[in-house]
């Protein structure tokens, strides 16, 4: 017995110490992390609880390493984009003032170039505050039920005056009954669509194609995006709703890697789904499911 008794108290010693050991190992492997060190890695061997804690420490301290490096990225693109404008508001109002510009002609022009760039930072910094207010639940949602077929109408109409504008070709229909109704906040809704079909122009080239369809299919509505342009690479495919996210085929194109994400978020808001194809070189196709609401408008 007095044997028994003194293995299993040694038994017990052991763990206990063992235990002990590995758990402020997490601690202090913790704290570094929470200081910043987010390349430390926790290699612990322990009970299955203590390797199964450190493996989601681990994911996590990745998922914040992650995060920080899309921040900085993005803090230096968005930096770089506002001081393009900032740049040319810069010169051309130097040049007013010291006299270089002093025809009347040149001046009335380099003014609206002072205007439009304003308004581009304007926009900017206005992408910038929404996304923020959307992630902090300061926007207030206001969903009603909604008769869709109105706020599809008028994206598609929006969507052929930018066309003839920028030279895409837009096709597509809205074969939905005008009594369809949704649940969503009107707002958050059609950014939805202005940002897949804002997409769908930037990455097509002159004379290409942009869809806008819409369709009941198993109860629920189906808004489908595609274009025939630059399409997304395999490896891009993946991140492309990532915060910041820019893929690979963006470089000529001015952008933020915000629009998708702001998509995402909307979409998680109200559990609705998206699916996305795509290949490069042959165009993207972006569809959205959203549940329908029965009966008739209050
Ligand atoms: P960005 O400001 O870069 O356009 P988004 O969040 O809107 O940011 O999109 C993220 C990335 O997804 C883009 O940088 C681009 O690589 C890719 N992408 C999104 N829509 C399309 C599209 N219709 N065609 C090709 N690539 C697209």
């Amino acid at each position: 017995m007095v044997f028994i008794f003194a293995f299993c108290a040694i038994m017990v010693f052991v763990i206990l110490r063992s235990i002990t050991k590995s758990v402020l190992a997490l601690e202090e492997g913790t704290r570094r992390i929470a200081d910043g060190e987010f390349d430390l890695k926790l290699d612990l061997k322990g009970s299955n609880e203590i390797t199964s804690l450190s493996y989601s420490i681990n994911k996590m301290r990745q998922a914040l390493r992650d995060d920080q490096f899309r921040k900085s990225r993005f803090i230096m693109g968005i930096s770089h984009d506002l001081r393009t404008p900032i740049a040319l508001i810069k010169g051309y109002a130097e040049a007013i003032s010291d006299g270089t510009i002093d025809d009347t002609e040149m001046l009335k022009s380099s003014l609206a170039i002072i205007c439009q760039k304003s308004q581009q930072l304007d926009d900017m910094i206005e992408d910038l505050l929404n996304f923020v207010k959307l992630n902090t639940q300061e926007w207030n949602k206001h969903v009603e039920v909604h008769s869709v077929y109105p706020l599809l109408e008028d994206c598609f109409h929006r969507l052929q005056s930018d066309g003839i504008l920028l030279q895409r070709r837009i096709t597509g229909s809205i074969d939905i009954p005008q009594s369809t109704l949704i649940a969503t906040d009107e707002k958050l809704f059609i950014r939805v669509l202005e940002n897949l079909t804002g997409n769908a122009l930037r990455y097509t080239e002159q004379n290409g194609i942009i869809d806008f369809s819409a369709c009941i299919h198993e109860n629920q509505l189906c808004i489908s995006v595609s274009d025939t342009g630059i399409g997304i690479s395999q490896e891009d495919l993946p991140y492309i709703f990532d915060l910041f996210y820019r893929g690979t085929n963006s470089r000529r194109e001015k952008g933020s890697g915000l629009g998708l994400a702001v998509v995402k978020s909307i979409l998680e808001s109200f559990r609705w789904d998206i699916e996305v194809f795509s290949q490069k070189g042959s165009g993207s196709c972006f569809v959205v499911q959203i549940p329908l609401v029965r009966g008739e408008l209050p």
